[in-house]
């Protein structure tokens, strides 16, 4: 059915009536078949290719964790594995909940769409540049790390994420990262966890009086999947908050006020 053939039969009322009918449903039809199912959720960086729910798995499911691995329980670290377990569901949910969405722990357009907001095309998210994590030191990216440049960037990315949820959970206060890609020769410590990519060293831009605003990141730090942190009273910590995603075990440092002795 097409518009023309209803123009056509426009001359009778009967078929015209029938035309008119036959061609909304032809309407509906399509315009079901272009609903947004999550295919329609997506930008310049990436685009999900459907809705995501527990017991699903698959690299858009990476993306995902990718993006919410931020939105974790005290000293849990997000598994970027693909596969949509429950860990994945509850930090959908603390994701649902800390920007007013209905909370279902289901990824679908409501939930893609926010993180669509919340990304540039370049992937980084609203409030962090790949410019602020990889300048200076970092030579924008132009220098040996302790791993490949792809890697370096996808670990910068990974940590972006995870400040851009620590922020938002501090009432989106401004945050700004004094350092994050650092290659080897600039560290100093050849295989410093700056030179991965994996750390950002974030600095509060609001009213500072003492430690209390450094206190206040390192502590949303621990629930933002960083098991390294660094704040004040620890060595040379005493002007930013070291984060960073290293391997293995847990190691957090600030004064015993800061709460993340372990
Ligand atoms: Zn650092």
């Amino acid at each position: 059915m097409s518009i023309l053939s209803a123009r056509v039969a426009g001359k009778n009322p009967a078929a015209r009536l029938l035309a008119v009918l036959a061609l909304t449903a032809s309407l509906l039809t399509v315009s079901s078949a272009l609903a947004p199912s999550a295919s329609a959720v997506g930008d310049g960086c990436y685009h999900w290719p459907r809705n995501l729910s527990q017991g699903m798995s698959g690299s858009d499911v990476a993306q995902l964790q990718i993006r919410i691995a931020g939105w974790m329980s005290y000293g849990e670290v997000l598994v970027i594995d693909g596969d949509f377990g429950p860990a994945t569901y509850n930090a959908v949910r603390r994701f649902q909940a800390g920007y007013g969405l209905t909370v279902d722990g289901i990824a679908g357009p409501q939930t893609l769409g926010r993180i669509v907001q919340l990304q540039k095309d370049d992937c980084s998210p609203e409030h962090f540049s790949w410019a602020e994590v990889s300048e200076n030191c970092g030579r924008g990216l132009n220098s040996n790390g302790s791993v490949s440049l792809a890697e370096v960037r996808e670990n910068l990315k990974r940590a972006m994420w995870k400040a851009e949820a620590l922020r938002h959970k501090l009432g989106d206060r401004a945050i700004i990262v004094s350092s994050g890609f650092r290659d080897k020769a600039c560290d100093g410590s050849p295989y410093g966890q700056h030179t991965y990519g994996r750390a950002l060293d974030l600095v509060p831009t609001w009213n500072k009086t003492g430690y209390g605003e450094f206190c206040d990141i390192a502590q949303a730090a621990r629930y933002a999947g960083y098991n390294g942190i660094f704040g004040p009273g620890y060595p040379d910590h005493y002007d930013h908050v070291h984060v960073d995603s290293r391997p293995g075990a847990r190691t957090w440092d600030a004064y015993p006020d800061c709460g993340v002795i372990g």
